[in-house]
């Protein structure tokens, strides 16, 4: 389902979303070109965790259109698995197998999810560490890990599954500062193989030095958007101003 370049990979239009009474998304527009890599910024409760998951629906937007690679991905029609067999997902935390190897905890979900034989599956799963860094890695277990190989390693087990886009929810928010940065090149490798990314981060330095465009958001909204060297050297509105002065 590899779309053709000029469909946008995540194109959302007035998305709604409430908890009970409490409404966080309140009418985000928000693009994705295929290829690029956007970096959503904004203070905490502003709702980029909520945007980035109605984007495989593991949240129900209320209102609103999402399409995922030129998919309604709303209509009930749409086959939700395909979907989301197109993008990985990389959280805060990496919600590794803690009794599986490393191997083996990129090889099983190759082989249930994709139905992918067990010796394709290690292959595969070799040449994806080997991706992150962390090909000798292969045998261990990860209590054996520091937080940073954990987080790559998590990378590498989306990367496994062939997908369109990757998705990242603060992917170093949990680590310990001097591990940060393995990480971060690890997304700016995939960066600068063309991968096409929406990051939630803090990180500005690399929203600056690899986004194509970074996006601010507050209360529920997309209060600016833009070049990140731009945005970050003048931003537009007050809001912006005060955050990326607090961040930096
Ligand atoms: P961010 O990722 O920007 O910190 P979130 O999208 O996680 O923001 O949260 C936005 C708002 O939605 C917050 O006020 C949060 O408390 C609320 N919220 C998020 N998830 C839930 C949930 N499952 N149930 C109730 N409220 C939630
Ligand atoms: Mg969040």
């Amino acid at each position: 389902m590899t779309a053709p370049v000029d469909v946008p990979a995540i194109e959302i239009q007035g998305l709604r979303k409430s908890y009970g009474s409490n409404e966080v998304l309140k009418g985000v527009d928000f693009r994705v070109g295929a290829g690029e890599v956007v970096c959503v910024v904004g203070p905490s409760g502003s709702g980029k965790s909520t945007l980035l998951r109605c984007v495989n629906r593991l949240e129900e937007a209320d209102a609103g259109q999402i399409l995922v690679e030129g998919v309604d991905i709303r209509d009930p029609e749409t086959d939700l698995n395909r979907v989301r067999s197109r993008i990985g997902m990389v959280f805060q935390q990496f919600n590794l197998f803690p009794h599986l190897t490393v191997l083996d905890n990129l090889v099983l979900p190759q082989r249930s999810v994709m139905g992918r034989g067990r010796a394709q599956a290690s292959e595969v799963a070799m040449s994806n560490l080997e991706r992150v860094g962390l090909a000798e890695k292969a045998k261990a277990h990860p209590a054996q890990l520091s937080g940073g190989q954990q987080q790559r390693v998590a990378i590498a087990r989306a990367l496994a599954m062939d997908p369109d886009m990757m998705l990242f929810d603060e992917p170093t928010s949990a680590l310990d500062p001097e591990l940060v940065g393995d990480v971060l090149a690890v997304m700016k490798s995939l960066a600068s193989e063309g991968m096409t990314m929406m990051v939630v981060t803090h990180e500005m330095g690399f929203a600056r030095e690899v986004a194509d465009k970074l996006v601010f958001m507050d209360g529920g909204v997309v209060v600016e958007e833009g070049l990140p060297s731009e945005m970050l050297a003048h931003p537009q509105s007050e809001r912006a101003r005060a955050f990326f002065a607090r961040v930096h």
